[in-house]
């Protein structure tokens, strides 16, 4: 059956570049009834850390994409790759070479030299005269004829000559194995039948066939992703802003938003914007992803962002909201619950982030009032309808959004005046500032206690 796996480096954080990838796996696999393997590849010892693993970890729990088997560690997996190589090199698969690294660089500037593209000229390949107390790397013997044919789902047929190809490496002189080992070690015992990865890979994939081929072992089929674009048609780096998940997340927006993003950047169906995640598996398909890059477009992530959070249930936006609530130290005990608050807010603000941002006063006293507003609307002028509504405020017993809706209008009504002249003085009372969802509503949920003493401090 189909396997597929997401294989990070956890030498920072998740990267939306890595993510979609992920994604695309994931997709790959649940649309075919197959498993998505998690593998983290961390034999850079120098640039891998536990922090990046934990924020991978994190990211992909946080975007929902969940794994049928692992994490598995490269680290962990040492022995299986050292028998590897031993029996490539028993197998005379694989060859012992004594170079030492300035006889390589030698071998390197005369290529150069020459205008030949450098590469190690296999000068150890048949040889039997081996030192006994020199240091060696084991070589591959990639084949030295014929032509390696990527089949590539996304990208089509690629093809290379194996004369374009050297003897990598596949040991270094300390016995540890070298990535492209590891990588198709790992691809062949677990089973991995599709391949998807970013295209930055695709120079590797030969060498990696023809490592599997020795072994005897199935060739998976590739799907290479492009790679995602900044606004300025450059690889998406740090420069253009936010590129870790988690990022994200801290910004306010949606796991939701960002899946539904991040899966078209790269992928179309028809014209279609908005998929839910059960949509993604019936319909996503490689044969239906771009050739070439895409750009990230930070206003149209905006738009989903607004979409999820104005169609999901209220529950599901809530719980992302109350880490943002928690992030920005607000207490939320003493006030309207959290999903009354997205349903008064979502279609006012353009992040979660920002949704905490303008609700302090639901949950808060502010300290002042804001000055443009005051100084616009708490005028002289507006003491009498303020004083009026506050009373007839004040007798309600049902503290609900009609209720306050009828008084307010009722005094109005009585003291001939537009609502203009009764709505903003008692917003600004009430919130602090001339922004709030509508005025009934906003104080149903400010609740009735707290309301009357806005009023009373905005009149004295
Ligand atoms: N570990 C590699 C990376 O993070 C991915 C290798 C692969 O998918 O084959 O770029």
């Amino acid at each position: 059956s189909l396997v597929t796996r997401f294989a990070p480096s956890p030498t920072g954080y998740l990267h939306v570049g890595g993510a979609r990838t992920a994604l695309f796996s994931w997709l790959y696999a649940r649309k075919n009834g197959g498993k998505f393997i998690l593998r983290i590849e961390d034999t850079d010892l120098e640039r891998s850390t536990q922090e990046s693993v934990d924020a991978i970890l994190e990211g992909m729990n946080w975007l929902g994409l969940d794994y049928d088997e692992g994490p598995y560690y490269q680290t962990k997996r040492f022995d299986l790759y050292k028998e590897v190589v031993a029996q490539l090199l028993a197998e005379g698969k694989a060859y012992k070479c004594f170079c030492t690294v300035e006889e390589v660089d030698a071998m390197r500037e005369a290529q150069m030299a020459a205008g030949e593209k450098p590469r190690y000229n296999g000068m150890w390949r048949d040889r039997t005269d081996h030192p006994t107390d020199k240091p060696f790397v084991i070589r591959f013997k990639n084949p030295q004829t014929g032509t390696v044919v990527i089949d590539d789902l996304i990208k089509g047929k690629i093809e290379i000559a194996n004369s374009e190809l050297d003897d990598l490496i596949i040991a270094r002189s300390d016995g540890t194995p070298t990535y492209n080992l590891t990588v198709v070690v790992d691809d062949w015992k677990m089973g991995i039948t599709h391949v998807i990865r970013g295209d930055d890979h695709v120079n590797n994939t030969p060498r990696q066939m023809n490592i599997l081929a020795a072994l005897g072992a199935d060739i998976p089929k590739y799907a290479h992703v492009p790679m995602i674009l900044g606004d300025d048609g450059k690889r998406l780096s740090k420069r253009h802003g936010a590129v870790g998940v988690m990022q994200y997340r801290d910004n306010g927006f949606l796991p939701e938003a960002l899946l539904n993003y991040l899966v078209r950047l790269g992928w179309s169906h028809g014209d279609q914007e908005i998929f839910t995640k059960d949509e993604l598996v019936q319909l996503f398909d490689l044969s239906a992803c771009n050739r070439a890059p895409s750009a990230f477009n930070t206003d149209k992530l905006i738009w989903l962002n607004q979409h999820y959070m104005k169609t999901l249930p209220a529950e599901q936006v809530a719980a992302q909201l109350a880490w943002h609530l928690a992030d920005q130290q607000l207490d939320t005990s003493n006030g309207p619950a959290l999903t009354e608050l997205v349903k008064a807010q979502a279609e006012r603000v353009k992040t979660l982030k920002e949704m905490v941002a303008v609700s302090r006063y639901f949950y808060e006293d502010f300290a002042e009032f804001d000055a443009d507003a005051a100084k616009k609307h708490l005028r002289p002028v507006a003491l009498e309808p303020l004083q009026a509504v506050s009373a007839k405020l004040a007798e309600l017993n049902d503290w609900t959004q009609e209720s306050i809706h009828q008084v307010i209008n009722a005094t109005a009504e009585a003291l001939g005046v537009g609502m203009g002249k009764i709505g903003m003085p008692l917003r600004v009372a009430v919130t602090g500032g001339g922004n709030s969802p509508a005025l009934d509503l906003t104080l149903a949920l400010v609740g009735k206690s707290r309301s009357l003493e806005r009023l009373a401090a905005a009149i004295s």
